[in-house]
């Protein structure tokens, strides 16, 4: 297998990672990934768990498809990855989902962060959001440029959650962690108060993190 088939087969196995864990519903969210100058994208209105690597869609970072399998359609938010690809050089991997929790603190337009929680201080920080804009168009992803920083992840407000990684696993992995993470903050502020961490901790948990985090990455794509 070259490495264009072996990444087309690692999207799919994400793509139904996701809905197999109720990241994703049949028809909605995408998955795609870099190979060279090559981007490789889920298509649209095709039921998750029916979803092969032969269906995978090739296009250039400009958005020129090069690879329509038969029957197939690019999904209209592939322009939103293609704009995280242009922002980010190191980024080779881009999850987006409706995922629950962090969805509904995208509909309050929350960013996700806590003081009480030292493993988003270590691995996150905040998840910001990215003012609205209407799917399928450029305007979803204008305020992108602005909030994705150097993280891993930023919700869409009124729409959704986008992660990603210098590899497939890991931007799923930002996706899923960033949705376990929306849920813990969820229900400790309905049972009861939070208690914060002080600040200079906080502080020390973040530096602590960011190397943790470079470190396990520089391992993973080892
Ligand atoms: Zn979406």
């Amino acid at each position: 297998m070259n490495r264009i088939e072996e990444t087309k087969a690692k999207i799919v196995e994400i793509i139904q990672r996701e809905y197999r864990n109720g990241m994703v519903n049949m028809f909605e969210g995408n998955v795609s990934a870099r190979v060279g100058d090559t981007i490789l994208i889920t298509p649209s209105q095709v039921a998750k768990d029916a979803t092969t690597p032969e269906m995978i869609i090739e296009m250039d970072l400009e958005g020129n498809i090069t690879h329509l399998p038969e029957g197939m359609k690019p999904s209209s938010e592939s322009k939103m990855h293609l704009e995280v690809y242009r922002l980010r050089k190191d980024v080779q991997a881009v999850v987006h989902n409706h995922s629950i929790y962090a969805t509904a603190f995208a509909m309050n337009n929350m960013p996700i962060e806590t003081k009480a929680l030292t493993e988003v201080n270590m691995t996150l920080g905040v998840v910001p959001v990215c003012a609205y804009g209407t799917p399928g168009t450029e305007r979803i992803y204008a305020d992108l440029k602005n909030k994705i920083g150097n993280g891993n992840a930023v919700l869409l407000a009124n729409h959704g959650l986008l992660t990603y990684g210098p590899n497939l696993e890991i931007a799923y992995s930002f996706a899923e962690g960033v949705e376990k993470i929306a849920q813990t903050i969820t229900i400790a502020g309905r049972i009861g108060e939070p208690s914060n961490i002080p600040d200079e901790e906080i502080e020390g948990l973040r530096q602590y993190g960011s190397m943790a985090r470079d470190k396990a990455i520089a391992e993973a794509l080892k």
